[in-house]
């Protein structure tokens, strides 16, 4: 018998590898930080015996759900701007933005944001923010997959840098994450209307030495489109295109404003839009245009976006709206099917942040990032097909288990390296100092 760490046993196991294999009765073991083995649970109880065994009966295994845009600390802030027309909302939130974010609150921000992810499967998000080491430091510590990094803007922002500081910020933070398992660094100008084209020479520098991926807004609003257009005779898009910064693991929010000439330019390069449903309908930004994107083949990934503007981090309702929104215009049910939309927070975001090869699906040799989704419950009951529950059905509530990089962080509902309690409590404590 060969030794693993946990062997998840018995459960409905939904692979999302290449050709989406799922196995009704079925088992993954893992060892150290990565998955050993996937198969069905005769097989693998052949073979592995483990220090730990996880009964999955009745309950659906699959990927941990990735979240490829959002801002984690902004939970301090939801709800404090709602229901305004977008200066209205900016003035409020970057008000309480230069008032109250100093490290140790967007630390106590991502740690909130990070109990909510827990507990409703999301196992990585991508996130940009003001400090990103506080941050990062609350996701290791809680066991936490996140990719971030430093955040460039012209004007000095939350964190009080002046432009030309931000290359040496930058560099403190690329130098310090690089051998890190669950940090993964990231470059993030804000956006083309927010950072000048010296300051984007220097991004596409760091990008080069780095070879780290690259975030950022592109045509979220259509004040953000014309104000480029106005000042550069071009579109987010073709700016940063022109700059080199269109490469695989580019990821673009939002992409709701673009030209075909953007679409067809994102197709070429293969970079990515992460298409943010929710934020976008509440603020009436629009929402990006999935039926074009997907005919030109551009990579569409989610995300909730930060909790000022959706309020709150729940993949699931993303990926409820991913299937549905575009359909009524079309006039095509067929449109975006539910395992076409499942991969987009699993495997096709792995890929396009550049994790391919370790994360996005249940196959041996990948990070074992997974979730277990408790079945026995009406509102899940009957099960036919795996995708349509997943899409159509199951919701945060419904998630039992969660494992990042090996390690158990969710059982049975309970988060084991996080004091929940203690961090609301303190949440509450902040959110009256910000009520004023
Ligand atoms: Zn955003």
């Amino acid at each position: 018998m060969q030794k693993v760490d946990t062997l998840i046993e018995n459960g409905l196991i939904v692979t999302l590898d290449g050709t989406a294999r799922v196995l009704p009765e079925g088992s993954v073991a893992i060892h150290g930080s990565t998955i050993t083995a996937v198969g069905p649970k005769e097989e693998i109880a052949a073979v592995y015996s483990a220090e730990t065994t996880v009964n999955a009966e009745n309950h659906l295994v699959m990927p941990g759900l990735i979240n490829a845009h959002t801002h984690l600390s902004m939970t301090l802030l939801r709800g404090l701007a709602d229901d305004l027309v977008l200066e209205a909302f900016l003035e409020r939130v970057w008000e309480a933005e230069e008032k109250f974010m100093n490290p140790p609150t967007i630390r106590l921000g991502a740690e909130l944001a990070i109990c909510e992810m827990i507990r409703g499967g999301t196992t990585f998000a991508q996130d940009m923010y003001w400090f990103p080491e506080a941050t990062a430091e609350a996701a290791r510590s809680a066991g936490f997959r996140l990719m971030n990094g430093p955040i460039f803007v012209d004007f000095e922002g939350a964190d009080h840098t002046p432009a030309d500081q931000r290359e040496g910020k930058a560099r403190t933070f690329l130098d310090k994450y690089a051998d890190e398992e669950l940090i993964h660094p990231c470059l993030m100008p804000h956006g083309t209307y927010t950072v000048s084209p010296p300051l984007l020479e220097i991004i596409k520098t760091l990008m080069d030495e780095y070879l780290v991926p690259l975030h950022t807004h592109a045509s979220e609003t259509a004040f953000e489109v014309a104000t480029v257009q106005e000042r550069y005779n071009e579109t987010p898009v073709s700016q940063l295109d022109r700059f080199g910064m269109l490469q695989p693991t580019t990821t673009l929010a939002h992409g709701v404003h673009l030209a075909p000439e953007d679409i067809r330019l994102l197709a070429e390069r293969g970079s990515a839009v992460v298409h943010c449903p929710v934020s976008n309908l509440k603020t009436a930004a629009g929402f990006a245009p999935l039926p074009a994107l997907k005919e030109a083949g551009v990579p569409v990934l989610l995300g909730t976006d930060g909790t000022s503007s959706s309020n709150d981090l729940d993949m699931w309702k993303v990926l409820r709206f991913a299937a549905i929104l575009a359909r009524s215009e079309l006039g095509d049910p067929t449109f975006n099917p539910a395992l076409d939309v499942v991969r987009m927070a699993t495997s096709d975001a792995a890929r396009a942040m550049g994790l391919g090869e370790k994360l996005g699906s249940l196959e041996p040799g990948k990070y074992a990032d997974l979730i277990m989704i408790e079945l026995n419950k009406p509102h899940l009951t009957p099960l036919f097909d795996v995708y349509s529950q997943l899409v159509y059905a199951v919701g945060r509530e419904d998630v039992s288990d969660v494992f990042i990089h090996g390690k158990a962080v969710m059982r049975d509902r309970r988060l084991l390296t996080l004091d929940e309690n203690w961090i609301m409590y303190q949440a509450r404590l902040k959110a009256e100092e910000i009520a004023g």
